[in-house]
């Protein structure tokens, strides 16, 4: 059984969701739209461009580079997501996604953090085959080290558009144990840096805090391996961005149970008539 962090963080949410996604790898019954994703993509992989290739050559990129490297980069991204633009909650056209991100990467490459990502590796792989038989695998956005000295930084690239919104420490722990388990090697520093406000925010790393991290990762790996029935747990959290969410019974139950009532539905249960005076 192969485990990434997110695979284990869904499990963790709703054991359903987990078995429909990553086991069964059943057919979503929300329509798939890669909107929201298409600015991180593009980022991302422009910094995976600059970190594993271009900075070998130069130490900076000119901006005519800069946007002609994402505007190739973007013909990808696009050929390769499921965007529907007439969906109610676009706000943003295709063009206007592509001025943001190279708006952001120009600011990014202009400033100090440009020397940061000169000594970076990004799209790191790893993986680790734990006692209980599975297998856990990562992908790290970023590997950091100093020009100088040993100093080691793990760190993921958000295109968040709030700093902290639906970033859990969880994830970058999850990449220090990894790397500590392949490595032998504990990270300095581990953090988000957040691409439309170019800035970086760490994440408390020691050894305490990586073991009882581990800790909590086992005990959940030993649950999903000997997991049979993969019970629905639904919650507002779990179901809200859930792609089974429109086939679930248990979701939809509880969703409705959630929902406070109308001024209508109290006025019918307690057999008041109200009269428009
Ligand atoms: S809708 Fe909710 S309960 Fe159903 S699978 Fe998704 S997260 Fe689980």
């Amino acid at each position: 059984m192969i485990i990434s962090y997110h695979s284990w963080k869904e499990y963790g949410e709703c054991p359903k969701k987990y078995f429909l996604k990553y086991r069964k790898k059943a057919p979503y019954s929300v329509p798939r739209n890669d909107y929201h994703a298409l600015y991180g993509k593009l980022v991302e992989r422009f910094f995976q461009h600059f970190c594993n290739t271009w900075r070998f050559t130069m130490p900076y990129m000119p901006v005519e580079e800069i946007k002609y490297k994402l505007t190739s980069l973007y013909r990808i991204v696009l050929d390769t997501s499921t965007v529907d633009w007439t969906a109610p909650f676009i706000t943003a056209s295709q063009e206007d996604i592509f001025n943001q991100a190279f708006g952001d990467v120009n600011a990014i490459m202009n400033s100090l953090s440009q020397n940061y990502f000169l000594n970076t590796k990004s799209e790191v792989s790893i993986e680790v085959a734990v006692q209980s038989g599975a297998q856990l695998t990562c992908r790290l956005d970023f590997v950091h080290k100093k020009a100088v000295g040993d100093h080691l930084t793990i760190f993921d690239g958000k295109g968040s558009m709030t700093i902290g919104k639906n970033v859990e420490d969880d994830q970058v722990l999850f990449y220090a144990l990894m790397y500590y388990f392949h490595y032998k090697r504990l990270a300095d520093e581990i953090g988000y840096f957040y691409y439309r406000f170019n800035t970086y925010k760490p994440v408390p790393i020691s050894l305490s805090i990586l073991n009882e991290f581990r800790a909590k990762l086992s005990l959940r790996v030993k649950e999903m391996v000997a997991d049979s029935t993969f019970t629905a747990t639904p919650s507002a959290k779990a179901c809200k961005y859930c792609e089974y969410r429109l086939s679930c019974i248990e979701g939809m139950e509880s969703k409705a149970k959630r929902k406070r009532p109308s001024k209508l539905d109290i006025v019918e249960q307690e057999g008041i008539t109200e009269i428009g005076m």
